[in-house]
């Protein structure tokens, strides 16, 4: 242990990541532990700690092997320590008295829903969830704005709105205000009418501990009010108050943003919320199916997930409340073949033959046997049943004629007949060529042959 200081790491380390990045991510880092291959970090709070694990793990572990010329594989591990706790509550001491008429203002008219338990992280928002989750905690942030933006429907205001309601429970004093760019944007122009009215709308702004602002680039849309969101946002960053605000595009790209509001955007974090894969779909539907205390077959679910045509959040969840009311209201069972009749104008169109390889591939994954095994001379029971099936399921979702099935396991169109009229003679009496057949047929539909 003694051998490995951090500071030879960071040395090493500036070398290779710029400047300011190092100040920011690497040196709130310190060397913990050796635990044989593993080193210990220990990262100030889990926002750094997911950043560095996402960008600079590779780097650090090159570095380390580099430095102290260590041959063997080593692994990096993050940990969090210490108490963020003191720090927390200064950086979050209301700044004055809420004043009895402002109750309204800052009583977070926030959706129930959009908690962080009912908030699925994934690799299209982990970073966007994990810089929420430091300020919600009470961290004080560097980060100050926290930035963050994508296309619609992919949980900005979810993530927004989570942030409320996790500081609104931990330090209920404080005056958070979550509101929407236009909203602002009429508040201001309505106040504009009376000048009494501009007074109390500049009072009840610049007493906010915390500003949560959801689709900023409204307030783009009217020069004043942009001018009086600049001196707002000044104030509360001068006087180190959270600030964080979404938005559908980059600073950059709002249309009519006046510059010096976008260098301010950027100059803290900026954070993506992306697309969710198939993988975080799923987990989006099952959490909402959970949240709405509804079963379904977690077969629809993939179905949903891999051929519903939309990358939105909120249109997939859509789909959902859809089809389960027509469900509902029909008294019937979610099957995909409900599914596909009542989602028809929302899913992928895809070609409804399925390819002879992908066929071929279904069969193989399932009997764990390589392509390579079903057009070869092996005739021993366990590839000759698999080989005839594969040539049952061709002809069945297919074109392709005998000849040009035979062709494809170098083997006469006899041969393909006979294993056909085999396997489709067999399936009338046999429950376990059944089962695999319909298990077969499932996965092929699910791959989007359709028929
Ligand atoms: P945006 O503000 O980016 O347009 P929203 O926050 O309004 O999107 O999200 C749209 C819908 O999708 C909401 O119902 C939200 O709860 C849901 N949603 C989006 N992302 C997630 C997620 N990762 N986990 C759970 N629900 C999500
Ligand atoms: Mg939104």
């Amino acid at each position: 242990m003694k051998d490995y200081t951090w500071e030879t790491i960071l040395t090493a380390l500036s070398k290779e990541i710029p400047q300011d990045l190092i100040s920011k991510w690497i040196k709130p880092l310190s060397l913990k532990d050796i635990h044989k291959n593993i080193f210990i970090l220990n990262a100030p709070n889990k926002f750094v700690k997911a950043w560095v694990e996402d960008n600079y793990v590779q780097t650090i572990k090159k570095v380390f092997k580099e430095e102290f010329s260590i041959k063997s594989e080593i692994e990096i591990e993050i940990i969090v320590e210490g108490d963020a706790k003191k720090e927390t509550f200064t950086a979050y001491e209301p700044q004055t008295e809420t004043i009895e008429d402002d109750r309204d203002f800052f009583s977070l008219p926030l959706d129930n829903l959009y908690t962080f338990e009912n908030f699925v992280p994934g690799h299209s928002n982990n970073f966007a969830y994990s810089a929420c989750m430091a300020v919600a905690s009470g961290f004080k942030s560097e980060y100050n704005p926290l930035y963050i933006y994508g296309d619609i429907g992919l949980g900005k205001t979810h993530l927004l709105q989570a942030v409320g309601h996790q500081l609104h429970k931990n330090f209920p004093k404080l005056k958070i205000l979550c509101i929407q760019g236009d909203l602002y944007l009429q508040d201001f122009t309505s106040s504009l009418r009376y000048e009494h009215k501009l007074e109390e709308f500049k009072r009840k702004y610049a007493s906010i501990d915390v500003l949560l602002c959801d689709d900023v680039q409204s307030i783009a849309k009217g020069p004043k009010t942009q001018e009086e969101f600049t001196y707002l946002f000044n104030k509360l960053f001068a006087t180190k108050k959270h600030i964080i605000i979404t938005s559908n595009t980059k600073p950059s790209e709002i249309a009519n943003l006046d510059k010096r509001l976008s260098s301010r955007f950027s100059s803290g974090l900026m954070v993506a919320v992306q697309s969710p894969s198939v993988d975080e779909k799923i987990a989006i539907l099952l959490k909402h199916l959970e949240i709405r205390r509804v079963e379904m077959d977690i077969d629809v679910v993939h179905f949903l997930a891999n051929n519903l045509n939309t990358a939105s959040v909120r249109e997939m969840l859509g789909c959902l409340t859809h089809l389960t009311t027509s469900a509902e209201l029909s008294g019937t069972d979610i099957t995909i073949d409900f599914t596909t009749d009542k989602l028809k104008e929302f899913l992928i169109v895809r070609d409804k033959t399925l390819s002879p390889e992908k066929i071929m591939s279904i069969i193989t994954d399932f009997f764990h046997l390589k392509p390579v095994d079903l057009r070869s001379k092996k005739r021993s029971k366990n590839i000759v049943y698999p080989r005839s099936i594969a040539m049952f399921l061709l002809r069945e979702k297919t074109q392709l004629s005998l000849a040009e099935v035979g062709f494809l396991f170098d083997r006469d169109h006899s041969t393909v007949l006979t294993a056909v009229n085999k396997i489709s003679e067999q399936e009338k009496t046999d429950p376990e060529l059944q089962g695999t057949l319909e298990t077969l047929r499932r996965k092929m539909k699910l791959d989007g042959g359709g028929n």
